[in-house]
């Protein structure tokens, strides 16, 4: 059970999919059916750009947020193609994820870029869900820790201390997402303890209040061993949170794990 200080939290990641009609229809369902959940859950889905909107529309004063999968590294200026944390802001985004393996691995964002994203969200008013784990190779050859220590680090230097208090972390091992391959719930527990104690080491202040959710095929019927580690408190979900039964119930799950 995640301490008592800390309000679990599940988040979807739609990445790049579905259609207007298909959002509508997926939000209208979460609205309908998380609202008993809320009271201890905090819920928020991460949209495409165009989407959100759209979320704003229907989600307001549901108690369910609404968040974007990235953001410019820049405020604004002659950067075609990018949306700035001030337009995110404009749209009542809570939350921005930063630093997915995506976003690392397909489009070169070094931990650099991922602290300038931070500092745009932190000034934009919205809580960065800062993503960071370890590939396949990386776990085999035991250097998950440094390679988690290396992401984490490179924030911890950067960011004040005010900012710090407003982020949330995703640990996510970069050979879990999308494969059907998920962490024991032994080894998650393991490397958010270590998070933690690491964040404590820096920010000893905010360590127990720090939210570390889990990301890497959470699914319904593995959610609920998940939530049941001390250091995991909810969830970073991305094909089941495009099924509304598969994202309700493993939102019931963190429901039930922390009133249990
Ligand atoms: C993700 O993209 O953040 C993710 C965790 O994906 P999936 O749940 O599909 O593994």
């Amino acid at each position: 059970m995640t301490h008592p200080s800390r309000r679990p939290l599940v988040v979807g990641n739609w990445k790049m999919h579905g259609s207007l009609e298909s959002a509508h229809s997926l939000l209208d369902s979460l609205r309908d059916e998380l609202q008993s959940s809320l009271a201890v859950v905090g819920v928020a889905v991460c949209a495409p750009f165009v989407h959100l909107p759209l979320c704003r529309e229907l989600l307001t004063i549901s108690g369910i947020h609404w968040g974007a999968q990235n953001v410019s590294q820049y405020p604004q200026g002659a950067y075609t193609g990018e949306i700035s944390a001030g337009m995110l802001a404009d749209l009542d985004c809570r939350y921005v994820l930063v630093g997915h393996s995506e976003r690392r691995a397909l489009y070169g964002e070094s931990d650099e870029v991922v602290v300038t994203k931070i500092r745009q969200v932190l000034d934009g008013g919205m809580t960065p869900i800062l993503c960071v784990g370890e590939t396949l190779a990386e776990r085999e050859t035991n250097v998950t820790e440094s390679v988690i220590a290396r992401q984490l680090s490179a924030v911890l230097d950067a960011i004040p201390v005010s900012g710090l208090a407003n982020i949330v972390v995703a640990y996510e091992p970069v050979w879990a997402i999308g494969t059907g391959k998920t962490a024991s719930p032994e080894q998650a527990q393991a490397v958010h303890a270590f998070i933690r104690q690491l964040w404590a080491s820096r920010q000893p202040a905010q360590a127990e209040a720090l939210i570390v959710l889990y990301g890497g095929s959470v699914k319904a019927d593995n959610a609920r061993l998940l939530f049941a580690q001390p250091d995991v408190d909810g969830g970073l979900v991305g094909g089941a949170a495009l099924d509304h039964t598969q994202f309700c119930a493993i939102v019931s799950a963190a429901e039930q794990t922390w009133n249990h």
